[in-house]
């Protein structure tokens, strides 16, 4: 709908502009104050559809008002033009063929019918001015410079001009509908596999999120039997199997790390609205920042905060929020040398809240960034120096930033740091 309402902007410029050249360079003699009437009239009601399209936005997304709307806004365009048309020379005006430009608008927004039905509305005005004009009914206004004689009564270049016009007025409409049938039915299966892969998506993580519970269960059972074992409360163990079993519990930890972090994911992607509620950003950023300092400074990495003091209460998931600050917070703990800095910016930026968290660490190669939000890729820099990760961190944060509608970008160049900002809506 804008899109029309825009090409009538630039149209009825495009008519003003004409006016004033035709009038003072090829010097027609028109009735120039009717058809800058005309192009003002163009203007008035563009401007009230403007307004309409911004007024009725609801009732227009019902198919019913919306094809009305475009029916009224072509039939509008083609009296313009038909008006215009008589107003500068009738047949002999050879912009008598932009009546094409409206059934290819009418044969992208209308139905097959519905643009047959609007050729035939151009190919009577254009049949009414033309014979109008020829029977004396209506007065022509000749384009005496551009033509040597009147050409409006001349029969041979009428019926010439009118077969032209109709076949090609009928063969644009043909044209154009089979183009956007095509292209409408496309769309349609596209939309159709679209759902099918949503629904076998929704299908693949209710059973990762069944088989992912069953294995946390399992684990937690094998934890369970070991720890009494390895605490020495059923009795003392020799050196190697004292080892052995301390590997157990390693492997099973990072096990339990890894399914709790595929149960997380899993359980985000199933969740289709999240519950929110109000609390407060400035107390969650100084309590998780309490526990990112004592981390940093056991690596030897400096920690800065800087945060807006106008920063107070934010609507959203508190848990989730906290999860996907921490995740960036914990990678760039991760990926940044000793010596190194991480700092995290909080701005009020009246309409959002923009989260900024800069490190001067390994960076991301550039050919692997399309990727890091994937689920479980780890770029191959950080698989060298970090053996643990699940690859899953980015996909929760970035799972989590989007349910609350926001943004997140990411900067990095490799051997000197990365930043990652989000923007989160108020
Ligand atoms: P991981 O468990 O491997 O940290 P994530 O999903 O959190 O998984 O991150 C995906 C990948 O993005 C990481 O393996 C790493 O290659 C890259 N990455 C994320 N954050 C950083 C960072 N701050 N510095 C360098 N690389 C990063």
């Amino acid at each position: 709908m804008m899109w029309l309402i825009r090409l009538r902007w630039i149209a009825a410029v495009g008519v003003f502009c004409a006016l004033i050249f035709v009038k003072n360079y090829l010097k027609f003699s028109l009735p120039y104050n009717v058809l800058y009437s005309i192009a003002g009239i163009l203007l008035i009601y563009n401007g009230i559809f403007y307004y309409s399209v911004h007024k009725f936005k609801e009732l227009l997304r019902d198919y019913k008002y919306a094809n009305f709307f475009a029916h009224l806004q072509i039939s509008l365009d083609l009296l313009s033009l038909a008006l215009l048309i008589h107003f500068s020379g009738g047949i002999e005006n050879p912009f008598i063929f932009y009546f094409i430009f409206h059934m290819i608008i009418a044969s992208i927004l209308l139905s097959r019918k519905a643009s047959f039905l609007q050729a035939t509305y151009a190919v009577f005005l254009f049949v009414f001015i033309v014979l109008s004009e020829y029977k004396g009914f209506l007065p022509h206004y000749c384009l005496d410079t551009f033509v040597l004689s009147s050409l409006h009564d001349n029969v041979l270049y009428v019926s010439g001009i009118f077969f032209v016009f109709l076949t090609t007025v009928y063969f644009a409409v043909y044209m154009a509908t089979t183009i956007s049938a095509t292209l409408k039915e496309r769309e349609k299966n596209l939309q159709e596999v679209n759902l099918q892969l949503q629904e076998k998506d929704q299908i693949k993580s209710e059973y990762v999120l069944r088989v992912s519970h069953d294995i946390k269960e399992s684990l937690a059972a094998v934890q369970s039997c070991i720890e009494p074992v390895t605490e020495k409360i059923v009795g003392s163990l020799n050196e190697v199997q004292n080892n052995l079993l301390s590997t157990a519990v390693g492997r099973t930890q990072r096990l339990i790390f890894f399914v709790n972090a595929l149960l997380d994911i899993t359980r985000l992607k199933l969740t289709k609205k999240l519950q929110m509620g109000y609390f407060s950003l400035a107390d969650m950023i100084h309590n998780l920042s309490k526990d990112i300092v004592a981390r940093a400074q056991s690596k030897g990495i400096s920690f800065i905060v800087h945060m807006d003091s106008t920063i107070g209460t934010f609507k959203g998931f508190k848990v989730y929020i906290e999860e996907a600050i921490m995740n960036l917070l914990a990678n760039s703990l991760k990926y940044t040398p000793r010596g190194g800095k991480i700092t995290l910016s909080v701005n009020d930026m009246s309409t959002y809240i923009r989260i900024i968290i800069n490190d001067t660490g390994i960076g991301i190669p550039a050919d692997e960034m399309p990727h890091i939000f994937e689920e479980f890729y780890r770029a191959k820099n950080v698989r060298k120096i970090e053996k643990q990760g699940t690859g899953l961190g980015l996909s929760v944060t970035k799972e989590i930033i989007e349910k609350h509608h926001g943004k997140i970008r990411v900067v990095s160049e490799e051997h000197k740091g990365t930043t990652f900002e989000i923007e989160l809506p108020k």
